[in-house]
């Protein structure tokens, strides 16, 4: 096999294969943005010949990935068909796996909702989360029995990989550190899979589905058991080397502070998480704050307490990144109870002074996210659509 004759064909073929997927995801983000067009807008709007158009557009039409409309009439020679995504001609499954329930969501190629799923789990290891996982495909694939997977994105709390910081402390999961956690979905599916970073996802849910559609620049703060932020930068996902950009739970911002699993002291998530807020209510780690009464005025007043030791922590944490990353805002969101999530904010008030303040700003500083609690699982279903309709999916994401 290892021929030089054969080497350079499959040189050759693999450029060929990866010109053709990048002009297909190109005609696709197209179409995606615009909602309808025809052939000669797509050649308008790409720098794709007439020929390379038409053929994948057969191709795609063939594939039933795109819809053909009823010809506008008028004008000379043959009327223009618009092209349009057909919403069927892809799903795509999402995974939110954290340490109190699993949420799954299946979309179409369109992004939105076909169906949805969470299940009640504690700390599930991956063998425990395995059949769960699973189970719940299956479901979806019966829901659309003809239907053509894109793949499973799985979301997870991060950071990976970190010695001292993954498996220890109240908001690591244990058993999701192994290196071939996707290669065997991926065998037990046969479907593609792809491993993401809870706030990472989120991002993508956010920019895809929520407040950030117009975004190019932007912090995602996801505070879930722990805290992350996902790291949207000119207009991509910016994961860095080791894939663990944005894992800032575990930044320094109260030096000298409350001593930390990770063995420094005063970081971030020690404030800011919801371990952070169950350990001031004098919570077992366990608790679900779904459950949070918000007409229990002592638990109300002790959450205010908390909120006033939180708050300069985080007003930290966002003078750093506004300082480092200079984005157009910073959203909030996750799994704390949105009336403590809008307090908190709220309370960020006045920040810090940094290069972030400025008069001509389009956004406020801070926003909350609007994608909601199943936000991580949208993106990660989003990352495999994403995987077969945008161009830049490549320089997007580094899968691990
Ligand atoms: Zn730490």
């Amino acid at each position: 096999m290892k021929t030089p004759q054969n080497k350079r064909t499959l040189t050759t073929g693999t450029n060929a294969e990866h010109a053709r997927l990048h002009n297909r995801r190109v005609i696709l983000e197209a179409i995606r943005q615009n909602g309808r067009l025809t052939r000669a807008d797509l050649t308008r709007l790409t720098s794709l010949t007439a020929q390379t158009i038409s053929n994948i557009v057969t191709e795609l039409h063939e594939e039933g990935v795109l819809l053909a409309h009823a010809a506008e009439k008028g004008g000379r020679g043959q009327p223009p068909v618009p092209l349009s995504l057909n919403p069927d001609g892809g799903y795509s499954i999402g995974f939110h796996i954290e340490q109190h329930r699993i949420i799954g969501v299946l979309l179409d190629l369109l992004g939105q909702t076909v169906a949805q799923v969470t299940l009640t789990v504690s700390y599930p290891t991956f063998e425990q989360a395995l059949p769960l996982v699973l189970d719940a495909v299956k479901g979806f694939r019966q829901q659309r029995p003809a239907g053509r997977f894109l793949g499973v994105g799985i979301a997870l709390p991060g950071p990976f990989s970190v010695e001292g910081m993954t498996a220890v402390g109240p908001t690591a999961m244990s058993g999701w550190d192994e290196p071939d956690i996707a290669e065997r979905l991926q065998g037990e599916t046969g479907l593609a899979v792809l491993i993401e970073n809870d706030a990472t996802a989120a991002t993508m849910g956010e920019r895809l589905y929520g407040i950030a559609s117009e975004l190019t620049n932007f912090v995602h703060l996801f505070i879930g058991s722990g805290l992350g932020a996902g790291l949207y930068l000119d207009n991509r996902l910016y994961s860095g080397h080791w894939h663990n950009a944005g894992e800032i739970g575990h930044m320094t911002v109260i030096p000298g502070g409350k001593a930390c699993s990770c063995g420094n002291q005063g970081c971030l998530e020690r404030y800011i998480s919801i371990a952070a807020l169950l350990e001031h209510l004098g919570l077992p780690a366990e608790h679900d704050l779904c459950a949070w009464d918000a007409n229990d005025q002592a638990l109300d007043a002790n959450v205010e307490v908390w909120l006033a030791e939180a708050a300069p922590a985080l007003r930290q944490a966002i003078n750093i990144l506004e300082s480092v990353l200079d984005p157009q805002t910073i959203l909030i969101s996750g799994f704390l109870p949105e009336a403590i999530l809008a307090r908190l904010i709220a309370r960020l008030e006045p920040l810090s002074r940094s290069v972030s303040s400025r008069a001509d700003r389009r956004y406020p500083r801070i926003q909350m996210g609007a994608a909601g609690q199943d936000a991580v699982a949208l993106g990660a279903a989003a990352l495999m659509i994403l995987a077969e309709i945008s161009p830049d999916y490549e320089a997007l994401l580094k899968p691990q």
